[in-house]
């Protein structure tokens, strides 16, 4: 197959992890036999250096010209008494508008070696493997009114929480297709107790799961949903709920796990073209002193092959990888405790690359003698 990745690096560490992505992809590429073209595109603090915008057209037009779009992070103190429009951040959501992003997955899975990094006992986190979809482009976040308001000489203020059946189908419906190649189960999460958009949306939940009667469809209450992802995790298969609740949901599920440096995310678009990207940030700290963890990037890269590209198994063979490298006790300075190896950001990208060399050697040699 060949296949043109648009590549965002952005600032901070994110050209850091973008390169270990690549390194990554390209080896992929060689033994799967596919090609893929990395077209490079400026986004956030860096193309405000150069071009004065945080997302120029140039980049805008290289990710439509792309099968897919990969980005780093943005931001970093350079730029943060910016005005509005002229900050990092600016560019991002703008990108994400111009796609027309409307789900943001995340996936959240416990890797049983580090389980000492988890601030939960490892009997909580042991068996975790969710994906939280969030809705992205409705809700409280969108709706308008959204002001603050001065009437006889008092002052309050508004948010709007809309959304329409068509918005809340789509999202829905993504759950369940991501629920198909998974334990089959999908946790809607709502607050209809008091709000009429989550009754039309728990009301949708159920019409949609009629179509899919292989898979279980459970409806929670966004304050148990809370409480249960700390002291039940391992039940969760596919959470599906709306922006704001998301929002919050997903940054509290990625705490379990351990590290920002391993949670991957993608956002979807119905016009197919989706962006990868690390959940953490450009991390200023750390940048440019080969510490960071480029294993969240990496992952996205896998989500990347196995949701725009359709290539399962290739996918499969990056994330047994990085098991395989943490599982040998090998991890960057954020995951590091006692006995263990510490690699820097280009020593783990290679460990990652050695074990997928290895895995295509005991291939190569299983397929000559079959
Ligand atoms: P951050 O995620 O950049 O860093 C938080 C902490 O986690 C830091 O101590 C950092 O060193 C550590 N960390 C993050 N990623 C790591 C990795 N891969 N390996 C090792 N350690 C890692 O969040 P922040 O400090 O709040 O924000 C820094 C900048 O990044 C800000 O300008 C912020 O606006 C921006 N940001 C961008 C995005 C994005 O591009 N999507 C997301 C979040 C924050």
């Amino acid at each position: 197959m060949k296949k043109t990745i648009a590549m965002l690096p952005g600032d901070g560490i994110g050209k850091e992890v973008m390169d270990g992505a690549k390194e990554i992809l390209k080896a992929i590429g060689e033994q799967f036999h596919h090609t893929f073209t990395f077209q490079y595109g400026k986004i956030g603090g860096e193309a405000l250096d150069h071009q004065n915008d945080p997302l120029p057209e140039e980049t805008l037009a290289l990710c439509k010209n792309s099968d897919a779009v990969l980005l780093g992070a943005v931001g970093g103190p350079k730029w943060e008494s910016n005005s509005p429009e002229k900050r990092p951040e600016k560019g991002l959501l703008r990108l994400r508008k111009d796609m027309k992003l409307h789900a943001n997955i995340r996936p959240v899975k416990a890797y049983e070696s580090l389980a000492d990094h988890s601030p939960f006992k490892k009997e909580y986190v042991e068996n975790v493997d969710m994906v939280i979809v969030r809705e992205l482009t409705g809700g409280l976040y969108f709706g308008k009114p959204s002001e603050r308001q001065h009437a006889g000489g008092k002052e309050s203020a508004v948010d709007t929480l809309f959304y329409s059946k068509e918005e809340v189908d789509r999202i829905i419906r993504t759950a369940f297709e991501m629920a198909k190649g998974r334990k089959m189960k999908v946790t809607s999460v709502d607050k209809a107790n008091v709000l009429e958009s989550s009754r039309m949306w728990r009301e949708t939940a159920e019409e949609i799961a009629k179509e899919y009667p292989d898979i279980e469809l459970e409806h929670m209450l966004v304050d148990n949903a809370a409480m249960q992802l700390i002291k039940n995790p391992a039940r969760f298969d596919v959470i599906v709920t709306e922006n704001m609740f998301g929002d919050i949901l997903s940054d509290e599920a990625s705490v379990l796990t351990g590290s920002l440096g391993m949670l991957p995310s993608a956002s979807l678009s119905e016009e197919g073209l989706h962006l990868y990207e690390p959940v953490h940030g450009s991390a200023p700290d750390i940048a440019g002193k080969n510490l960071a963890n480029p294993l969240a990037m990496i992952l996205s890269a896998a989500m990347m092959l196995r949701q725009s590209f359709g290539m399962e198994a290739e996918a499969e063979a990056v994330e047994n990888a990085v098991k395989r490298v943490l599982d040998g006790g090998k991890l960057t300075p954020d995951l590091a405790v006692k006995g263990k190896t510490i690699l820097s950001t280009v020593e783990m990208v290679e460990e990652v690359k050695a074990v997928l060399a290895e895995e295509d050697a005991i291939l190569s040699i299983m397929e000559a003698y079959a």
